[in-house]
């Protein structure tokens, strides 16, 4: 008997708790709290940045507050990791080559990646390579194809293996002579932690663009999954691809980007390692995946590989899928073809 009575007050019990709970929902409704009616907003600002224009667009109800919040975490990233900012951390490091110099976490983990991508590159990727790139005068007015014997001087000061970090200490020692350059991966980090400053802020949808850097955030206002143009190489001006993408990032490397023309030839800022030249053989590397600041190495690093040393790269590094160009050519990895809606 008494087991029964318990049988039946079990579901009254519950009736009551839905009851209850079914209440406040109706009061959580019709009384929400102050932040919850505020209208969403959309709010977008362009900037030039790291050398590069950087665009940020974002929908939240404080959207123009968050707007400039992200450039300012980017502006700070600016002054700690650009070389050509003479109080820098990079610039220090650089000043003081040949000695340990002490810098911030933030600096520690974004060389680390670089010299780790340098590792699955095979060192096509080379954080060191800042002395040939100065000799090419990208970074400064004057750009110039260099005489044969400095560059053999320079590209022996290029190797990522004699970057020496101590992370414990937070301390980095490159060689006398060696000059670090991050620009093949700053700006993928740079627009990390503005993603992860906007996505902290819980905004519904955004869009960073640093340059050919492009990070989304959520999905478009009807619901469908955020559409981004990849440029054709041979006409800057124009979309080749639309990318559909979902949280996901997308990069691209060119020979479009920087350069400079002399005896007939475009002489452009992703230099081969090797040679102490700028590669041949592509004209373009999008890379797409979850985490920009490997997208970044990842492109300048297949640029410089070329071709088909190119494509197996794509292959081997994990959870990334990549578009390259060359020529008339164009080889779009496997797992990439559901995500290109036009062409
Ligand atoms: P991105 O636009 O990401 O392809 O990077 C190009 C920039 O990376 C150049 O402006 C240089 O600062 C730097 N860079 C050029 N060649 C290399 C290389 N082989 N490895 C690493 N960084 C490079
Ligand atoms: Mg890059």
């Amino acid at each position: 008997m008494g087991r029964e009575q318990k049988k039946r007050s079990l579901p009254l019990g519950l009736i009551i708790a839905a009851s209850a709970v079914g209440l406040v929902l109706i009061a959580y409704i019709f009384f929400r709290p102050h932040e919850l009616l505020a209208e969403e907003t959309t709010a977008q600002k362009t900037r030039l940045l790291m050398d590069t224009v950087v665009d940020v667009r974002v929908d939240a109800p404080n959207a123009a507050q968050l707007v400039d919040e992200a450039f300012k975490v980017m502006e700070e990233l600016e002054q700690t990791l650009s070389r050509f900012v003479e109080t820098s951390e990079v610039a220090q490091i650089n000043q003081q080559a040949g000695t340990w110099v002490q810098v911030s976490p933030t600096t520690i983990e974004l060389i680390a990646t670089g010299m780790r991508m340098g590792e699955l590159s095979q060192g096509a990727f080379d954080v060191t390579i800042g002395a040939v790139l100065d000799l090419w005068g990208f970074g400064s007015d004057t750009r110039q194809v260099p005489v044969a014997a400095e560059l053999e001087a320079a590209l022996a000061t290029v190797d990522y293996r004699q970057v020496e970090l101590d992370v414990q200490n937070s301390r980095v020692r490159i060689p006398a002579d060696t000059i670090l350059d991050l620009g093949g991966i700053a700006k993928g980090y740079v627009v990390q932690k503005a993603a992860e400053l906007l996505r902290g802020a819980n905004v519904s949808r955004a869009i960073i663009n640093a340059g050919g850097d492009i990070s989304v955030i959520g999905q478009r206002p009807d619901g469908q999954p955020w559409r981004v143009g990849v440029q054709d190489p041979a006409e800057p001006a124009s979309l080749r691809w639309i990318l559909a993408l979902d949280d996901l990032s997308v990069v691209t490397s060119g020979d479009y980007q920087r350069y400079f023309e002399q005896d007939g030839e475009r002489w452009h800022h992703i230099i081969d390692p090797k040679s102490g030249y700028p590669a041949r053989g592509l004209q373009s590397v999008t890379v797409v995946g979850p985490d920009i600041v490997v997208c970044d190495a990842a492109a300048t690093a297949i640029f410089v590989r070329g071709w088909e040393a190119g494509q197996r790269l794509v292959l081997e590094l994990e959870g990334i899928e990549a578009i390259l160009v060359s020529g008339g050519e164009e080889w779009i990895s496997p797992g990439l073809q559901d995500k290109i809606i036009s062409r």
